[in-house]
């Protein structure tokens, strides 16, 4: 079969190959691929310059969905033709402090599908038995009503869920800020929204494009501030009567970010942080001290956010359909890192569905 697969961890190690359909033993699942979304962090593994530990020469795809076609004779909880979305998790140890509180993400043996171990940029992954032995929350049914495409792009909003969510302490009725539009950042609106916030202050950059600005719009941002034209503690303390906000979620990344997201953070205030800057910090952290702002480190997500995540698009209350900008056929996977590296596509979801392709 046909396999996106980074081959070494420097820029551009990465290339279509043919591999072996994996083998399933008597406690595994085999899942069919039926859709698989292209993330930020796989275009930072192919440029090399992603903190992740990657097992090389690994498959790529660490957000995919599909159908259950191979069950292990001792399976016993999921059957063939289950539609099944995966947390990525490939293995964990099921011993260490994080597993046996059920912290399965921040197990330090764990290894994610798509960097650690096999993923979804191909058409068949196998889920291992001792995973699902230790956490069999790892996967999950996808609801009737959702698409493969939607169950796809769970992970980013699951993302999302947890930082605004989870990691903040965030009240309904008060306001936040959201730095980045990107994926992250997108979800962290329509979330901040669930959540009854205030005002939803985003700050991006003017060229980011205009359907992203429009949907940070649709999706509740209340306010667009041009951090490369605007005076950004100026305008936050127009929107917040000089109160500032209690919360600055980013989405962003840069070291850059940091230093406005501590200028416009109120005191006692948080700042959870998402994006990556491999760069070491170039500032004193004294305001933090001086102000009392929390600054959370953002890792992921856990069964509660998969689980209310899921009821939620269950129920039509988030919408992942919006987020969806291109499908592509996994031969044309250099055409859409491309156009993610361009920001000129929100997801993309890889499909073998010909006539839905709009990169050809
Ligand atoms: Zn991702
Ligand atoms: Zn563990």
């Amino acid at each position: 079969m046909l396999a996106l697969v980074k081959y070494g961890t420097g820029p551009r190690e990465t290339e279509l190959r043919d591999v072996p359909v994996p083998e399933i033993g008597a406690d595994d699942l085999l899942i069919e691929v039926k859709a698989a979304g292209i993330c930020g962090s796989d275009i930072a593994y192919d440029n090399g310059d992603h903190p992740h530990h990657l097992n090389c020469p690994v498959v790529l795809g660490h957000e995919f969905s599909g159908v259950v076609s191979q069950v292990g004779e001792n399976v016993k909880d999921w059957k063939v033709g289950d539609r099944v979305v995966s947390d990525n998790t490939g293995y964990v140890c099921g011993k260490c402090h994080a597993c046996t509180t059920g912290q399965y993400l921040m197990c330090p043996e764990r290894l994610g599908m798509g960097y650690g171990m096999d993923g979804g940029f191909t058409d068949y992954v196998k889920i291992r038995g001792d995973l699902l032995e230790r956490n069999p929350n790892a996967l999950f049914h996808i609801p009737d009503n959702v698409s493969f495409e939607e169950a796809a792009i769970l992970d980013p909003i699951c993302n999302a869920y947890k930082a605004v969510v989870q990691e903040s302490s965030i009240l309904p009725g008060e306001d936040i800020l959201v730095f980045g539009i990107g994926p992250l950042g997108l979800f962290s609106i329509q979330v901040a929204s669930l959540m009854g916030c205030g005002n939803i202050i985003v700050a991006a950059r003017e060229g980011s494009g205009q359907t992203r600005i429009e949907l940070a719009k649709k999706y509740g941002a209340t306010h667009v501030i041009f951090t490369d034209k605007q005076d950004l503690v100026a305008e936050v303390d127009k929107i917040t009567g000089g109160d500032k906000v209690p919360v600055v979620i980013d989405a962003a990344g840069a070291n850059a970010v940091m230093r406005q997201a501590i200028s416009v953070v109120r005191k006692g205030g948080e700042i959870i942080k998402i994006g990556f800057d491999k760069k070491p910090y170039d500032c004193s952290l004294d305001d933090l001290l001086d102000l009392g702002i929390t600054v959370k480190g953002h890792f992921g997500y856990d069964y509660v956010s998969w689980k209310n995540i899921l009821h939620l698009l269950e129920m039509g209350k988030v919408d992942l359909k919006s987020m969806i900008s291109h499908h592509i056929l996994l031969k044309d996977w250099q055409k859409g890192f491309d156009l993610v590296r361009k920001k000129e596509a929100i997801k993309i979801i890889i499909t073998k569905d010909e006539e839905k392709c709009s990169v050809l």
